[in-house]
């Protein structure tokens, strides 16, 4: 196929805004695809990689966009400048594409394929000189391509398709190609992909092997799926009334990995399927010495404990091992694991996915062994009463973890969702109180509103306000009206959607957790903020210290 007849697609996908009419489009683009079909359902989203392969191509920006100076003989600060007028070095791309001073003497047909493959193979550079390679297979690419062509290259490299393809929208368009597009067939081609996450593996079975095919996949092993989700319950009690049938264990705030073992290799997945097996070597040894079994999936929190106080070290510290590529026996040394496990989604050759809990979690007490140095069955309680769990919980915080998971035992493993089948339960952090520096209109129905607001908090030794997040929502539509009310009178500019404030508003902010972070200025950043409440009593410079969001990132 003639990469021209993709990018058509991709036209006809960027002219509306309508799913259904997305959908359709890729539906036929999928019925008519023939031996393409895997390559077109990773395309179709602008991806080279499913979620579990690595996907890094090793090309920033300003490396594609040397290579479209190579390919046009455009010069560079041209470049730069269509690309900060439209932010879109696609489009960059194709003026200069359109506008190039070269002409290839013989320019060749680009097909899909040779797209694909040599956009892949740009991750498979090492060592060096692997930037100008990869520099010069975009500009041969380039050099080959139409201005529309250049456009949707640079894209897929970039990885911002902007075509609002999702997912969802891939699914259902092959349950529309290859089944009758109903509820039923969505739910089919959902659960291949859960298990398989790999769209490429769902759209050739379902062509090639109709509906038997597509129920037949199963979890493969070194095939890694999406973790199940937790969701946030109140307290314990409410998690334990949520709950069917009851196990709790306790929350460990760890690395959550996925362990794959047969017989001849083992290899350790982080939450985000990045393959993590050359920095742990004391996972892999601990899983051959501590686990006897022919082939599994184990599912564990990794922790690492201090050897003096006997408490885990904080997570943002134990994961430098995660990014560390040389000096990996000293990292191991210095913050070995604890493997604490609580799940198997795989066991000698069977997927276990479909089976209740209670009975993964037999087959995995059955593979350990018991009293493990470093493999650990994660602390658990089989039928707990309120004041069990209580009392349970308290241990869980008092042992320095996080808090509790409360697991429906009779529920199957759902890749991916937060279906509830697994509640968490966690102290509050306690609230700050901040000042509203800028904020955004919504969207939609509360287009008028201004909610979307950062917050900053006082630094009182530079006396200036240092921003510490953004928050999204949390707010009852009597509260963004009353925040839009304090904040229109204190615009100070505006750009595009976005209003600069002077700081006046103080409000008080809950939140789950503070992380290190380089987008605010003050170096920290919180997780999951939420309105807690108006403080009109307070002034900026009373908002909390610079030196609490510290003390309190320490603590936690
Ligand atoms: P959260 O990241 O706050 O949504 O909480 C869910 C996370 O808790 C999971 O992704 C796991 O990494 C982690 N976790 C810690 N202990 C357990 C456990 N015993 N069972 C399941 N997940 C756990």
């Amino acid at each position: 196929m003639e990469y021209r007849r993709l990018v058509e697609i991709y036209d006809r996908l960027d002219a509306t805004s309508s799913t259904l009419e997305k959908t359709d489009i890729l539906a036929n683009a999928f019925g008519d695809a023939g031996e393409l079909l895997p390559e077109l359902t990773q395309l179709a989203r602008g991806r080279l990689f499913a979620a579990w392969e690595s996907d890094d191509l090793g090309v920033s920006s300003s490396l594609t966009a040397q290579a479209i100076v190579d390919a046009t003989g455009i010069d560079d600060e041209q470049i730069q400048s269509w690309w900060r007028e439209t932010g879109d070095l696609g489009n960059a791309a194709a003026n200069a594409v359109e506008n190039r001073a070269q002409t290839t003497l013989v320019s060749e047909t680009l097909d899909v394929r040779t797209v694909y493959d040599t956009l892949r193979g740009l991750s498979e550079y090492e060592g060096p000189g692997s930037q100008e390679r990869r520099i010069n297979d975009i500009a041969d690419l380039l050099a080959d391509a139409e201005p529309d062509e250049a456009r949707y290259i640079v894209r897929t490299i970039v990885g911002a398709m902007r075509l609002g393809v999702g997912e969802g929208t891939i699914r259902d368009a092959l349950a529309m190609a290859f089944f009758d597009g109903s509820d039923e067939a969505i739910q089919a081609v959902e659960r291949a992909y859960e298990v398989t996450n790999d769209f490429r593996t769902v759209g050739e079975t379902a062509r090639e092997q109709g509906r038997d095919g597509l129920d037949a996949l199963e979890v493969e092993l070194f095939r890694p799926v999406k973790a199940m989700l937790a969701q946030k319950a109140e307290d314990v009690a409410d998690a334990l009334d949520a709950t069917e049938q009851p196990l709790v264990e306790y929350k460990y705030d760890g690395m959550r990995t996925k362990i794959h073992v047969s017989s001849d290799e083992i290899r350790v997945f982080t939450r985000q399927l990045e393959d993590v097996t050359t920095q742990f070597p004391d996972i892999v040894a601990a899983v051959r010495d501590e686990i006897t079994v022919e082939s599994a999936i184990i599912e564990a929190e990794v922790v690492s404990y201090d050897s003096e106080t006997g408490k885990p070290i904080p997570f943002q510290e134990f994961s430098k091992r995660i990014k560390r590529k040389n000096d990996i026996e000293k990292m191991a040394t210095e913050y070995p694991a604890t493997v604490h496990v609580f799940d198997l989604l795989y066991h000698d050759g069977q997927s276990l996915v479909d089976a209740p809990l209670a009975e993964r979690v037999k087959h995995l007490e059955g593979i350990i062994e018991h009293g493990g140095e470093t493999v650990q069955r994660a602390a658990n309680l089989q039928s707990a009463s309120a004041e069990g769990a209580e009392s349970f919980y308290a241990d869980a915080l008092e042992a320095g973890q996080e808090g509790l998971i409360v697991k429906n035992a009779n529920a199957s493993y759902q890749p991916g969702s937060r279906v509830g089948y697994m509640l968490k339960v966690k102290p509050m952090m306690e609230p700050l109180d901040l000042v509203v520096v800028q904020a955004k209109w919504s969207e939609g129905r509360k287009s008028d509103w201004l909610g979307r607001l950062r917050l900053a908090c006082w630094d009182a030794e530079q006396e200036e306000l240092r921003e510490v997040g953004r928050m999204f929502s949390g707010m009852t539509d009597a509260e963004l009206r009353e925040i839009t009310a304090k904040l229109e009178p204190l615009i100070q500019s505006i750009d595009d959607r976005t209003a600069n404030l002077r700081p006046e508003v103080v409000i008080q902010v809950e939140y789950e957790e503070i992380q290190e972070s380089t987008t605010y200025d003050s170096g920290y950043a919180l997780r999951f903020p939420r309105f807690g409440g108006f403080r009109d009593d307070l002034g900026p410079e009373n908002a909390d210290r610079l030196e609490r969001v510290e003390r309190l990132y320490e603590e936690q």
